[in-house]
């Protein structure tokens, strides 16, 4: 076993123990325990060109820390892995503040509270946050959400019912005001938010084409996720796929992925169409620069809008999503799919199954023991 791998499986250990113990135990015991505990952490070492190398990253232990007034120490159980964490590692003016060198990257999770001086958490609450990619988290509990591990599987909470199912909601539903009966194009339509977009197409009555990568993934949409139809844009013409599954022209174009499907589906454009410009996934890697759309003057011609949104534009609006994707789940009209990977160790290559279609659903790293 590497020597990381048996510190892991030493932390375990010592948070089992302390997990178990009964809270009379006095917090002088939870100091001790907290104290033996080792938090292993990935930190960007370089900044990357193309797709992320091993060397960008430097993993390495630290000791954990007691909680102070007002925080709370949490153990990391799952990690999202998101697309935008590439762009994260960039340099530059974004939506947010790129991740500086040395600092730990900056990643979702969900984990449970070892220990809390915060009167708005207890000891045993699962908890949503950025907790980062580390082993252990230390919260002031700002911009966190508890979590019923009863209602969902904790990864759940990192996909359908978390940011990429708020992603999906608010994309849809508010950028493009999607019509009973219209058609709504789907790229990335396995994925984390896609999965989600085209099942609420659905249940708003409209009629949902997928485009993805592979026949697996193009079946899951078609039998799991609401999907009409499905276009592999691996081994077909996307185009010609369009035009026959779109007769009547696409209504809303759901992106993704940008480059070249941009394109073919913006020729296929319906009058006042609605494109929401969630990401472009197959440009985050470039070290050509972003390659824009060619055939946007299709926008001017059929009277559309394209319009880009970030899912934090509705943090005030996110218990609405929550609620109503929670619903959905309940009753059975929202499926989701997870793909969990085992061991904080494996996140530099994990990240990379995002950019290579590896990912089948929602990908997340389970970090030791749950
Ligand atoms: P995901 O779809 O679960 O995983 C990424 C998928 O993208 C891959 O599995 C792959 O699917 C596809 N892909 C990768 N490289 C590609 C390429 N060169 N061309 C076409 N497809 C490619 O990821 P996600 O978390 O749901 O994110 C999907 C998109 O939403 C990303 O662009 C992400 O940045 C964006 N996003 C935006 C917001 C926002 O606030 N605007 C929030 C969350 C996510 P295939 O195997 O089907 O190719």
């Amino acid at each position: 076993m590497p020597d990381c791998a048996k510190a892991s499986a030493a932390n375990e250990l010592r948070t089992k123990s302390l997990r178990d113990t009964p809270n009379y135990i006095s917090y002088g015991y939870v100091q001790l325990v907290i104290m033996t505990l080792v938090n292993h952490q990935f930190r960007l070492a370089a900044r990357p060109a193309g797709l992320p190398r091993r060397s960008d990253w430097n993993y390495a232990p630290e000791p954990v820390r007691e909680p102070v007034d007002g925080q709370l120490l949490v153990k990391v159980l799952y990690i999202s892995l998101d697309p935008a964490m590439r762009g994260w590692m960039n340099e530059g003016r974004s939506y947010v503040a790129p991740v500086e060198i040395g600092q730990v990257m900056r990643a979702g999770g969900i984990g449970r509270v070892l220990a809390s001086r915060n009167p708005k958490f207890s000891e045993g609450d699962h908890v949503v946050g950025m907790f980062g990619v580390q082993e252990y988290a230390m919260s002031d509990g700002k911009g966190l959400n508890k979590v019923d591990p009863n209602l969902a599987p904790l990864p759940v909470y990192l996909g359908a019912l978390g940011m990429p199912g708020v992603t999906a909601y608010f994309g849809l539903l508010d950028v493009c005001d999607p019509k009973p009966g219209e058609t709504v194009v789907v790229s990335a339509a396995s994925g984390a938010v896609g999965m989600v977009v085209g099942q609420i197409a659905k249940i708003k009555q409209c009629r949902a084409i997928g485009i993805a990568g592979g026949k697996e993934k193009c079946d899951c949409t078609l039998r799991d996720y609401g999907y009409a139809a499905a276009i592999d844009y691996k081994s077909e013409n996307v185009s010609q796929a369009l035009r026959k599954h779109c007769p009547n022209g696409i209504n809303i174009y759901f992106d993704n992925v940008g480059g070249e499907i941009l394109d073919n589906v913006l020729a296929q454009l319906a009058r006042r169409a609605r494109v929401s410009i969630c990401g472009a996934i197959s440009q985050y890697n470039s070290t050509e620069g972003v390659k824009g759309p060619s055939n946007y003057l299709s926008l001017l011609v059929n009277h559309a809008k394209m319009e880009g949104f970030v899912v934090t534009d509705y943090a005030e609006r996110w218990g609405e999503a929550i609620r109503e994707l929670a619903g959905w789940y309940a009753s059975g009209k929202l499926k989701t799919r997870e793909d969990v990977v085992a061991g904080l160790e494996t996140f530099p290559d994990t990240l990379l199954k995002l950019f290579r279609g590896e990912n089948f659903g929602k990908l997340v790293i389970k970090v030791g023991g749950a």
